[in-house]
């Protein structure tokens, strides 16, 4: 297994506007490493812990992106450096977020994640619920973050069919996102597609995957 090889291959197959996310959650920062200094630069964890401690030992140059869901208490440990939030689902995060950056002086970047998976158990917010998060009063005076688009995970299935369908689903609420105003929504991330499916992703309008077992091996979870 060789992690700048399979980073290549990755780069190599996906356009330039794409930009690759490389997925390090349960890996040694010995594999970090090895992918940084074969020029991948962002990197993302799902868990707050794992991301604060490997950031710690890890060259301040990386862009750090939090995809897993955020529960609000744990927000302040990523503030002072996080580069993208993934995964926010309320008002209620986003607020908890605005206040923790302004403590740093920092705008913070975040994506609204939509349910687009069939199954009960993904989190996110349905499409209209999104339209009113954007919309509300309340997002007015959040002027500590910034929300760059939309995030969504497909369906945990072989079939590549429901998969593009619930992809197609998830480009047309970002287009139609951008005709929310409001000045701390700025739509030009759609971050979708992982090892398994981020082909179909681009091809249904991705610009952001989030890839992990493809470039560093399977995980081992313990
Ligand atoms: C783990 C994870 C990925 C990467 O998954 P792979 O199948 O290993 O590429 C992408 N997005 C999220 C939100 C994840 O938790």
């Amino acid at each position: 297994m060789n992690i700048a090889q399979n980073l290549n291959k990755i780069k190599e197959s996906i356009p330039a506007n794409v930009e690759l996310i490389a997925v390090s959650k349960t890996k040694p920062v010995s594999d970090i490493l090895e992918a940084y200094n074969s020029g991948q630069k962002a990197f993302g964890e799902n868990k707050v812990q794992e991301l604060v401690k490997k950031q710690a030992q890890l060259p301040n140059e990386i862009e750090w992106h939090m995809i897993g869901h955020i529960q609000r208490n744990k927000v302040k440990y990523i503030a002072p450096f996080v580069h993208l939030i993934h995964g926010v689902d309320s008002l209620k995060t986003l607020s908890e977020i605005n206040k923790q950056a302004s403590k740093f002086n920092r705008v913070i970047n975040c994506l609204l994640q939509i349910k687009i998976a069939s199954e009960q158990t993904k989190f996110g917010l349905s499409f209209i619920e999104a339209q009113e998060i954007i919309s509300s009063e309340g997002i007015k005076h959040l002027k500590n973050i910034r929300i760059l688009g939309l995030m969504g995970m497909a369906s945990f299935t072989n079939d590549s069919e429901v998969i593009k369908t619930e992809f197609e689903r998830l480009y047309n609420y970002f287009i139609e996102s951008k005709k929310l105003s409001c000045e701390n929504y700025n739509p030009i991330i759609l971050s979708m597609g992982m090892s398994g499916d981020y082909k179909l992703a681009i091809e249904k309008g991705s610009n952001m995957i989030r890839v992990g077992s493809a470039i560093f091996g399977e995980r081992n979870y313990t």
